[in-house]
């Protein structure tokens, strides 16, 4: 839908404005220098150059960074071309082919301290109206990268999976205090809930990530495209510390390896530098007990990209246990889990898959997910490599199952690293349980699920 916008602090330049729209390309040149400086909704870099094409009744502008990769560059000027090309049909449509439109785009391109590259395009598409130049549409288009590779990257691979929820946290205490509830749209908290299609948007600054909002979603329509400001310091928890160079491609098969009872010594050690080695992750439950030993590589899991679940403080039945008792097992472990790491678990594994309805609806309360397997090694009986090797190869098709092992022993380690290279050969790709999910269902788990296969 075409929303008719003026432009807000417009009539400062009405005596340029209100006579005509712009005559000549000289003018057309100030308008456009004008329009960029107006509502801008991010910062270009200084040596940002302007290319003026002054057409009637179609002009188009465009400014970009000249500090970037070639691949963004290459990728930017085709996204420009698209959009320019996209503003010109809506002319055609409207069968107002007399009336001055000018396209103007202004585009930029950030680096994060996580190598990270975001790339903004922020188009805005401008008719005459009453000899007046009205600014009509905006719309912004944000693109992620890797810095060394030059890939385009999933919001994933920059941020952690509970990103949403924290900038929805952030967005709800911003708005509210900046604009109140009269000023905001009746269902504004659906565009800042941390639903999966919020949040979609953003860059990566270096120091703030901020978020954009489509025109008529948390305000009026005048207000034109929202823009968000998170400092890192309140993203902490959700942006990654590195970039993930990994990418998951939902289309092909997809396994998640999961290593229960660490964090351990030496044996984990190896299966995460075996990970590391392979670009493979993996997704960890932990003992909350086991932290203050062995937090060093529940460091380095997170910081490969690998999962990390809580599976109770000491491996108790958890079926066995009060609901307080229970409770206290659960929480203790996920905050030893934030303290060493940094993030908070969604998922549990129950220790020895012990599961009833009371321990579900506790899981539940604490906004968890657990998570079983359906691929049993048996490392911990045979402890024997060939084995624990064979227990996964004989199994035909291991897409979207859970392979069960654990950390804390030698054999598991050197199964490890003939599974992972054998899973490698074999064109699976090695995912989390929570990308499982997602990847596999287009949703995140939920407080309550209880994970096995996913198909
Ligand atoms: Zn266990």
């Amino acid at each position: 839908m075409i929303v008719t916008i003026l432009f807000t602090g417009w009539y400062g330049y009405s005596n340029f404005i209100d006579t005509n729209v712009y005559q000549n390309s000289r003018e057309y040149e100030d308008f456009v220098d004008r329009a960029l400086y107006e509502k801008e909704l991010f910062k270009t870099n200084s040596n940002a150059q302007v290319e003026y094409d002054y057409e009637e009744p179609f002009a188009t502008a465009v400014r970009k960074d000249t500090e970037t990769t070639d691949s963004i560059s290459a990728f930017r000027d085709h996204k420009i071309k698209a959009r320019i090309k996209e503003c010109k049909k809506m002319v055609s449509l409207e069968e107002s082919e007399d009336l001055t439109h000018a396209c103007i785009v202004d585009t930029s391109v950030h680096s994060s301290g996580n190598g990270a590259d975001s790339l903004v395009i922020y188009t805005k598409f401008y008719e005459e109206q009453d000899r007046k130049m009205v600014l009509r549409i905006t719309d912004v288009q944000t693109y992620l990268f890797s810095h060394d590779m030059g890939k385009e990257l999933e919001p994933l691979q920059a941020l952690n999976v509970n990103f949403r929820a924290k900038a929805s946290k952030f967005a709800k205490e911003y708005f509210e205090k900046t604009f109140g509830e009269e000023r905001l749209k009746e269902d504004w908290k659906d565009y800042i809930s941390d639903s999966d299609d919020n949040y979609n948007k953003f860059i990566l600054t270096g120091n703030t990530v901020i978020f954009f909002f489509n025109e008529d979603t948390v305000l009026d329509p005048s207000y034109g495209t929202v823009t968000l400001k998170i400092p890192y310091q309140y993203m902490q928890l959700a942006i990654r510390p590195k970039v993930l160079d990994r990418y998951i491609d939902p289309n092909k098969p997809m396994v998640a390896v999961t290593f229960d009872d660490g964090p351990g010594g030496k044996s984990e050690t190896r299966i995460l530098e075996c990970l590391e080695k392979y670009g493979a992750v993996a997704t960890f439950f932990y003992q909350g007990m086991l932290i203050d030993d062995f937090g060093y590589n529940a460091v380095k899991a997170a910081e490969i990209g690998c999962e990390i679940g809580n599976h109770s403080w000491d491996h108790p039945m958890l079926s066995s246990l009060s609901k307080k008792k229970m409770r206290s097992q659960i929480e203790r472990t996920n905050e030893a889990i934030k303290n060493a790491t940094g993030i908070k678990p969604d998922l549990i594994r129950p220790p020895y898959g012990d599961f009833n309805k009371k321990v579900n609806g506790v899981i539940k309360s604490e906004d968890m997910a657990s998570v079983l397997w359906t691929v049993d090694t048996r490392d911990w009986e045979s402890r024997n490599p060939k084995k624990i090797f064979k227990s996964v190869k004989k199994v035909k098709k291991l897409d979207g199952k859970i392979i069960l092992m654990h950390s804390i022993y030698n054999e598991t380690a050197k199964a490890t690293e003939k599974i992972i290279p054998w899973l490698v050969k074999n064109g699976y790709q090695t995912v989390t349980v929570s990308e499982l999910v997602k990847y596999k269902t287009g949703k995140l788990p939920k407080a309550g699920d209880q994970i096995r296969t996913i198909h």
